[in-house]
C-alpha cells in the first residue's frame, strides 16, 4: 500500500518509460464559495520508450469519474491508494480523467478561505513537495517536465493568476472562463493557480528592450497596508543583480507576488507566480528585521526563478542545492546589490541562518547535507536546518574556497549548459571546477557527505611582556549525537582570524588575516611575534561553518565588551559563540543573562536584539536550574521594563524591549503596565499600542489570570479578522484553567476541523512555561496520541502537533523515559520517529544545561 508515498525508484522507472509532452487541465471551481469538491478535467500527452508497457499517474482525490486511454475507457477501479493505473501504453498516448478534487484548509493542494472581514472566498495552491495531484491527475516528480495548460471556470469578478499570464476572461452570467497560455516546460511542483476577489497592483521591470510585468496581490482586507512600492524595490534590485550574476534574462513571461492566506511556509516559488505568507502584509508597526525578512524572502524567491525553476534537480535529494542556493543567493544580493537597505545581510546570515544550522546538526536526526531521500516522507520531514542553513553556509564557505568570481562563472556556465532541464549536484560542481580549476570531490566528501559542526579553537602562548609566541587553530572532530548518521571528520576551512583592540571604548578591527585551516592543529605564523590584541576572533567575517571558541583573555574582554564592537557581524558572532556554550552547558545560564543583558545595551542590530531577547527567555525556562528560575525570570521581566522605558520614543528597539515585556511579565506592577497600556491608562512616549501588540498584551494578561474571556472577545469585537481569531484562539488556549487546556487539546487532538493556522494558534496558547502543572497529565496523553495523528492527518497538520505538543517543558527523566517507552512501543515510522526523537533532544540538552547553571 503506497498509500500516498512515491520512492524515488519507482520515479527512476517512470522517468526512464516516459516523456511527458503537455497536459491541459480545466477546473471548475464555480462553486468554490460552497466549498467541497471541484471537478478537474485532465488531458495529459506524453509517448512511452516501450510500447505495451503500464505504469501510473498520480492522484489524491474523493472520487473519479473518467479515465480514458487512447480512446479506450478504463474501469474505475484503476483509481485506487492515490494513482491511477494505465496499462498497455502506447508509444504516443492520450490519458483523460475527469475526477472530483477536493479544497482543503491544510495549506496543501487548493487551499480555500474564507475572510471574516468580507465573507469572500480567496483561494491557492501550494504543491511542493508532491500535492499537485490534489487538484489534477499527474506524473508527480520534479524530472518529468511538461508544459501546462490551464484553463478555470471561476465566479465573474474573480481575479485568476497562473504561471502564464493572465488572459482576458469570457463568458457572461455568474461565471468566467479563463483560458491560459502553455506555459514553458516546467515540473509540476511549481505550477500555480491563485483566485478569488484580490487586489492587484502593477509595475514593469524595465532593462534595455527588455520588459517585464510585475505584479503584487493581497487580499482587499489587507490592501490598505500593501506597501507595494517597498516591494516593487527590493524585487527590480533583485533582477537587476542575479540577472547580471547569472547572465540569465529572467526566464518567464511576468512576475506576480501573492500574499495569500493561512501559507505554511514563508514564501513558494511558483515559476512566474510566487505565492508569499501575508503576514508579510504588515497590518501593526513592526520592527526593520522583519522588513529585512521579507526582502531576503522575496529574493530567495525570485532567485528560485533561475536556480530550481529554469533548472531542476532531478530528485528531493538534492532538495538542500535548490535551497541553499536561493538562501545564500538571497544574502548575497542584500548585501552587494547598490541600494540595498541591509547591506549588513551577512550579520543576519550569522544571526539567523547559521544558529539555525548549528542547532539542527546537533540534533540526533542530523544528517549529512547530501541526504539520503528514498520516498517522499523522507523529503517531508527535510525541509529542516541542514537543508536550508547549513547548505547554504556551506556554499557560503564554498563561495571562500573558489573564489566569488570563479563561483558565479561556473553558475553562468550551469544555466546556459541545462535550462530547462533537470540535473544533479555534480553538474554543478562540474562547472564550479570548471570555472574555478579547483578539485572539489575532496571538498564535497567533506563537506557534503558527512554531517556534523567542528569546533575551532584558539591555542595561544603570549610572552610576560605580552607577545605571541606562537599561536595555531585547534581543530575537532564533531561530536556526533548517539543515533546520528555519518562519521566525525576533519574539515578544511578557510577561515579569517580578527584582531581587535579597544580604542576609545569600541572594540575596532586593526587586522585581519586570511587562510586555510586543515587537520588537528594549523600553525599561523603571521600572528607570531606581535603584540596581543585584546581579542582574537577565529571565523571573522564568518567565511566558514564551525563552532567557534575564544581564548581565556579575549573571552573576558567579550564578556565585558560585547556590545562594544563597531560591526555588527563580530558582535553576532559573539552572540553566537556565547549562545552556543550556554546551549552545551560551558557558559551557565545565569552567567548568559548576565552578558546579554550587559551586551544588549550597545546592541544596534534590531535583529540581533530580537534574537537575543528568544534565546534569554528560552535559556531561562528551558536551560536554568529550576531553584535559580524564578530569580533569573524576574530579573529578565525588570530588565525588559527598564528597557522599554529607557528606549528612544518609537524605535524599533522601544517595540522589542515591549513584546519581551510582555512575554515575561511577572510582577504585579508589571502586569498592570500591560493591563494599563492596553486600555489606555497608561502610556509609554512612542509606543504605539496597534492591533498586534493589543494582542501581544493581552496574551499575557490572559495567561497570568488577569484577563478573562470577556476580554478576548471584546477584543476580537475589534479586530475581526482572520488574524484576530487566530490570536483569539492563542488566547483562549492559554488561560491558566484545565477546562482551557482540555478544551485546547480536544480541539487540535481530538478533531480535524481546524484549519492550519488555527490550529498552530491553538498549541500556541496551549504551550505556556509558566503552567507546567496544567500542563503536566498531557504528557501520557501525548504518547497515547501521537502514532494516530500521524496516521489520520496530512503531513503539515500532523507535524504541527507532534513537534506542538510535545511535553517540551516537562524538563525531566520521567519525560525521557516516557520518550523512550513510546518509541520502543510503538515502533514509529521513520519520518515520525524523526520528529518525536527531535523533541527529545531538546529535554536531554535541558537537563545537562540545568546541571551546569546549579
Ligand atoms: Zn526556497
Amino acid at each position: 500500500m503506497p498509500g500516498t508515498n512515491l520512492t524515488r525508484e519507482e520515479a527512476r522507472t517512470r522517468a526512464a518509460l516516459l516523456h511527458v509532452e503537455a497536459y491541459d487541465v480545466e477546473l471548475d471551481l464555480s462553486s468554490a464559495r460552497d466549498g467541497g469538491t471541484f471537478r478537474s478535467t485532465t488531458v495529459v500527452r506524453f509517448t512511452a520508450t516501450e510500447p505495451g508497457a503500464s505504469t501510473f499517474i498520480d492522484l489524491v482525490a474523493p472520487a473519479v469519474s473518467e479515465i480514458v486511454l487512447n480512446g479506450r475507457a478504463l474501469p474505475l477501479e484503476n483509481f485506487a491508494d492515490s494513482r491511477i493505473a494505465l496499462p498497455d501504453l502506447a508509444a504516443e498516448n492520450e490519458l483523460r480523467v475527469v475526477a472530483d478534487c477536493a479544497y482543503t484548509n491544510t495549506g496543501e493542494g487548493l487551499h480555500r478561505f474564507v475572510d471574516p472581514a468580507d465573507g469572500e472566498t480567496y483561494l491557492y495552491t501550494q504543491f511542493e513537495v508532491a500535492d499537485a495531484r490534489r487538484v489534477f491527475p499527474n506524473f508527480e516528480q520534479p524530472d518529468l517536465k511538461a508544459a501546462f495548460s490551464f484553463t478555470v471556470t471561476a465566479p465573474a469578478g474573480w481575479v485568476v493568476v497562473s504561471n502564464s499570464p493572465t488572459p482576458e476572461p469570457t463568458g457572461d452570467g455568474d461565471t468566467r472562463v479563463w483560458k491560459f497560455e502553455p506555459t514553458p516546460r516546467m515540473s509540476t511542483y511549481i505550477t500555480a493557480l491563485v483566485a478569488g476577489p484580490y487586489v492587484g497592483v502593477f509595475d514593469t521591470y524595465q532593462n534595455g528592450a527588455q520588459s517585464v510585468p510585475l505584479g503584487v496581490y493581497c487580499r482587499p482586507s489587507l490592501r490598505e497596508f500593501l506597501d507595494a512600492d517597498a516591494i516593487f524595490a527590493v524585487t527590480k534590485q533583485g533582477f537587476d543583480y542575479f540577472q547580471d550574476k547569472f547572465d540569465f534574462a529572467y526566464p518567464f513571461a511576468k512576475y506576480d507576488q501573492l500574499f495569500v492566506p493561512e501559507f505554511n511556509a514563508g514564501a513558494m516559488e511558483n515559476a512566474g507566480a510566487v505565492t508569499l505568507r501575508d503576514q508579510y502584509v504588515f497590518r501593526s508597526k513592526v520592527t526593520d528585521a522583519s522588513y529585512e525578512l521579507r526582502a531576503a524572502t522575496i529574493l530567495h524567491e525570485l532567485a528560485h526563478m533561475w536556480f530550481g525553476d529554469l533548472v531542476t534537480m532531478e530528485w528531493w535529494n538534492d532538495l538542500w542545492l535548490n535551497e541553499s542556493f536561493a538562501t545564500f543567493a538571497e544574502a548575497v544580493c542584500q548585501a552587494e546589490a547598490p541600494g540595498s537597505r541591509w547591506p549588513h545581510s551577512w550579520t543576519t546570515f550569522a544571526n539567523q541562518m547559521k544558529t539555525w544550522a548549528y542547532r539542527q546538526d546537533q540534533l540526533p536526526s542530523t544528517h549529512p547535507i547530501m541526504a539520503e531521500i528514498n520516498d517522499l516522507e523522507d523529503v517531508q520531514v527535510n525541509f529542516d536546518g541542514i537543508t536550508y542553513a547549513k547548505g547554504a553556509s556551506v556554499l557560503k564557505q564554498l563561495v571562500a574556497y573558489v573564489g566569488q568570481d570563479a563561483f558565479f562563472q561556473g553558475v553562468r556556465a550551469y544555466f546556459k549548459r541545462h535550462a530547462w532541464g533537470n540535473t544533479r549536484l555534480t553538474d554543478l560542481l562540474g562547472a564550479l571546477e570548471e570555472a574555478s580549476g579547483r578539485d572539489l570531490r575532496t571538498w564535497s566528501k567533506a563537506w557534503l557527505e558527512t554531517a556534523g559542526i567542528n569546533v575551532l579553537r584558539p591555542a595561544i602562548e603570549v610572552s610576560a611582556d605580552g607577545v605571541i609566541e606562537s599561536f595555531a587553530v585547534l581543530q575537532e572532530a564533531p561530536a556526533l549525537p548517539a543515533g546520528a548518521r555519518g562519521e566525525a571528520v576533519l574539515r578544511p576551512h578557510r577561515i579569517a582570524i580578527g584582531l581587535y583592540e579597544l580604542v576609545d571604548g569600541d572594540l575596532v578591527r586593526t587586522d585581519r588575516i586570511e587562510l586555510d585551516v586543515d587537520g588537528e592543529r594549523t600553525e599561523v605564523p603571521q600572528l607570531v611575534g606581535r603584540r596581543r590584541p585584546a581579542v582574537l576572533l577565529l571565523n571573522d567575517d564568518d567565511l566558514s561553518y564551525a563552532k567557534v571558541r575564544l581564548d581565556a583573555d579575549s573571552l573576558a574582554v567579550v564578556t565585558e565588551h560585547l556590545g562594544d564592537f563597531t560591526d555588527s557581524l563580530p558582535r553576532a558572532l559573539c552572540w553566537a559563540s556565547a549562545w552556543d556554550m550556554t546551549r552545551d552547558g560551558e557558559l551557565a545560564t545565569r552567567d548568559y543573562l548576565s552578558l546579554a543583558l550587559s551586551g544588549l545595551r550597545r546592541e544596534s542590530d534590531i535583529g540581533v536584539v530580537q534574537s537575543v531577547h528568544r534565546q534569554v527567555k528560552l535559556a531561562l525556562e528551558m536551560y536554568a536550574d529550576p531553584a535559580w528560575r524564578e530569580t533569573g525570570l524576574q530579573r529578565w521581566a525588570a530588565a525588559a521594563e527598564a528597557a522599554l522605558l529607557d528606549a528612544p520614543a518609537g524605535s524599533d528597539h522601544q517595540l522589542a524591549w515591549a513584546r519581551a515585556l510582555a512575554g515575561s511579565a511577572r510582577t504585579d506592577g508589571q502586569l498592570d503596565l500591560l493591563a494599563g497600556l492596553l486600555d489606555g491608562s497608561r502610556t509609554v512616549e512612542g509606543l504605539a499600542v496597534d492591533t498586534e501588540l493589543r494582542w501581544t498584551l493581552l496574551g499575557r494578561l490572559v495567561a497570568t489570570g488577569r484577563a478573562d474571556e470577556a476580554a478576548i472577545e471584546a477584543e476580537l469585537a475589534r479586530d475581526n479578522t482572520s488574524s484576530g481569531q487566530e490570536h483569539a484562539a492563542t488566547c483562549r488556549a492559554a488561560r491558566p484553567t484545565a477546562e482551557a487546556k482540555a478544551e485546547a487539546w480536544a480541539s487540535v487532538v481530538e478533531s480535524d476541523t481546524l484549519t492550519n493556522y488555527v490550529q498552530e494558534a491553538v498549541i500556541a496558547g496551549f504551550q505556556q512555561p509558566d503552567q507546567r502543572d496544567l500542563l503536566a497529565p498531557y504528557a501520557e496523553k501525548y504518547f497515547a496520541a501521537v502514532k494516530q495523528v500521524w496516521e489520520t492527518r496530512s503531513h503539515e497538520i500532523s507535524q504541527q502537533i507532534i513537534g506542538g505538543l510535545y511535553p517540551a517543558y516537562a524538563v525531566s527523566q520521567a519525560t525521557l523515559d516516557a520518550t523512550d517507552a513510546w518509541l520502543a512501543q510503538a515502533d514509529p515510522a521513520p519520518a515520525l520517529r524523526r520528529q518525536v526523537v527531535e523533541a527529545r533532544a531538546g529535554i536531554e540538552r535541558a537537563l545537562k544545561a540545568q546541571a551546569a547553571d546549579r
